[in-house]
């Protein structure tokens, strides 16, 4: 019972002692952050954190990695951080339907940036998918950072936004920005040239959030299923299509999502031999390219590397 006692003395010692020796110190080296945005899904996050870099901002990313984002529902302390941010900064598409209510709330002293608002909207289309959407009634592809020249775009509101909150940043933001646009441009450019160079079906044994890219470059493509909303079970009839157009194409490569179940893909592949490779939406990430600093750039690269391997160039056999 004493030792029990002595080490609680001891506990209770350590903590008097690092709330008056050590706190003050923390605080007093690390400043408050300047300004507070606060994002709803992952694209937002890193726009936001590539166009801030070298400021002293905090960001939040509220639907968290590897989570399904249609399930998504705020949190009373996500309401709070919203509510105590500079910048708000959120998609605006189907998905995101939980936003409008928490608006009504923020105050003035909040910039909301709705990222739909930056850019030409494209209606969702069943073009070449082979499960049509029945009966629902037509609204804005929400995926709009599969263009990078929509990106530009975006970057350009949220930089708008931080210089208004931090006018001290105004040069670190526009140096950022200009290297972005840079960036942008030259993955822009080289989509472009693959599309111009290289002919070839890509086939996307799953649902399909790439309109904005498509209309954009131009590459021939069919798909399971529209839009990335919730998982789809593989029908007999799509199964039997996808295969058919894997082996009438002599496709080596088809196409998976990020976070996706894959059970129609990994059905095409073991009867074509076909190998799977993921092209990325973006919407979401998974922890572990979270955690691994990933960036839309990177990701972009990623798809980038893949549509390539599956196109074949038959201009040149
Ligand atoms: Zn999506």
């Amino acid at each position: 019972m004493k030792t029990i006692l002595r080490i609680i003395l001891i506990l209770i010692l350590i903590g008097a002692f690092s709330t008056i020796f050590f706190l003050p110190i923390s605080s007093q080296t690390q400043e408050k952050p300047t300004i507070k945005i606060v994002t709803t899904i992952f694209p937002a996050y890193d726009f936001a954190r590539t166009i801030t870099k070298d400021t002293n901002t905090s960001i939040e990313l509220l639907i968290k990695p590897g989570v399904d984002l249609h399930s998504y529902e705020p949190t009373p302390q996500d309401i709070i951080n919203i509510k105590e941010s500079n910048i708000f900064i959120y998609n605006g598409g189907e998905s995101e339907s939980w936003v409008k209510n928490i608006l009504k709330e923020l105050s003035v002293d909040t910039t909301i940036i709705r990222m739909m608002d930056s850019v030409e909207l494209i209606a969702e289309s069943s073009d070449n998918i082979i499960n049509k959407e029945q009966n629902k009634k037509p609204v804005y592809d929400e995926h709009i950072w599969t263009n990078p020249n929509n990106v530009i775009k975006i970057s350009e509101a949220i930089s708008q936004a931080v210089k208004n909150h931090s006018p001290d940043d105004t040069s670190t933001i526009q140096r950022n920005l200009d290297q972005y646009k840079t960036n942008l441009q030259n993955l822009d450019n080289d989509f472009r040239m693959l599309s111009n160079t290289k002919t070839g079906k890509l086939i996307v044994a799953d649902r399909f959030p790439f309109r904005y890219f498509i209309e954009e470059y131009g590459f021939d493509y069919i798909a399971a299923y529209p839009g990335c909303s919730e998982q789809a079970e593989a029908s007999a009839k799509t199964i039997t299509e996808l295969i058919k157009q894997t082996k009438q194409n002599s496709q080596k490569i088809i196409f998976n999502l990020e976070l996706s179940n894959n059970k129609i893909a990994q059905t095409v592949a073991s009867s074509t031999d076909a190998k799977i490779l993921t092209w990325h939406s973006i919407h979401n990430v998974s922890q572990t390219d979270f955690d691994s600093g990933k960036t839309y750039i990177d990701f972009m690269r990623d798809n980038f590397d893949n549509l390539n391997e599956a196109l074949y160039d038959h201009s040149a056999s």
